[in-house]
Order: structure tokens, then sequence, then C-alpha cells
């Protein structure tokens, strides 16, 4: 198989950007082979706003890399249930992971806003950790090449929440997080 895949080249469909929580690996959750996916994970499978400066974004690079030069035609936002990184954004970050991940996780500001609105800390995570998915959508619109992609019908993008205790995988579809059609009939 990787003589093939040097042979030919890497033609994948779809990319994920996924947490680095090593429960959460894409290619188990979606079943994938080498070739299939592009994967960039990061801490809470986050999506900067698009920022064309001076700084080393190293997510933008995997998305402009996987959008621009591969041309995948999918690309999923992978949020996964007991995230660190979501717990860091809601109780404040580790002292001893005190140097980035408390930054990092400030791109997610909005879903920590709206999360705090609900009343159980249990609930609050779960709701922290579907809205970053939704901050993680929007950012990815905010860059100029993947919204002329989205506008043309060339790219889809997708939301989506995986429960590593039960192996549930909800898909975002109007605004809500729900259970993934099977083919099961
Ligand atoms: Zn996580």
């Amino acid at each position: 198989m990787f003589e093939q895949l040097a042979e030919t080249g890497q033609r994948p469909k779809a990319m994920v950007v996924a947490c680095v929580d090593s429960r959460v690996d894409p290619a188990v959750i979606f079943d994938a082979a080498p070739g299939q996916l592009v994967t960039v994970r990061n801490v809470a499978n986050l999506v900067p706003p698009y920022a064309p400066d001076a700084a080393s974004h190293g997510t933008s690079a995997a998305l402009e890399f996987g959008v621009q030069v591969l041309e995948v035609t999918d690309l999923v936002v992978l949020g996964h249930g007991q995230c660190g990184g979501v717990h860091a954004l809601l109780q404040g970050a580790p002292i001893i992971a005190g140097d980035f991940v408390g930054q990092w996780m400030s791109i997610a500001e909005p879903a920590r806003v709206r999360a705090m609105r609900c009343e159980s800390v249990e609930h609050r995570q779960r709701c922290c950790e579907e809205e970053v998915v939704k901050v993680s959508l929007t950012n990815l619109m905010t860059f100029p090449w993947i919204a002329e992609r989205v506008a043309r019908g060339v790219l889809r993008l997708h939301g989506a929440w995986f429960a590593i205790r039960t192996g549930e995988l909800l898909v975002l579809q109007d605004g809500c997080f729900r259970a993934m059609a099977t083919n099961a009939k």
C-alpha cells in the first residue's frame, strides 16, 4: 500500500481538523486508510481567524496546503467529549501548560461565553465542546480561498463531535449536533 502511495502520490478528498487528544484519532474514527485523510490536530480542534501576518500559523498553513494544494472537497471540524483544552478554557489553563494553551484557547472565547449560559457544569463542558466546533467553522469562512470554494460549491464544511466513551459520532445539522444516519436498514 505504501509503495503504491509513494508511486502515485496522495489524492485525499477530505481534511479533518481534530484535537491532539490521543483517544481521538480521525483515521480510526472515520476508518480511513493512509492517503485518504489530510489531518491537522491541535489543542481543542481550533481554527484561528485568517491572519496572514508575520507570525507562524501551523493550523492555517495546514489548511492552505489541504485546501489550496490538495484541493480537498470536504473539510471536517471534529470536536470531542472530555476535551482537556475546553476544560482549560472553562477552568483556566493549568499552570504547567501556561506558556501557550491559555493564549491558544482564547481563540475559542466566543464559545466560552455561549457555554457559560449553561447552568450545570457538566452541560457547560459539552456545550462548550460543541460551540468550539462552531467557532472553528465560522473562522474557516474568514479564509478567502475557503469562502470562495464554499461559494462555488467545490468545498463543503462539516462539524462533528465524537463521544470517547460510547464511540458515538454526532454531526452538526441546522445548528444542532445529531446522531449520524447509519447505513443500517
Ligand atoms: Zn480535546
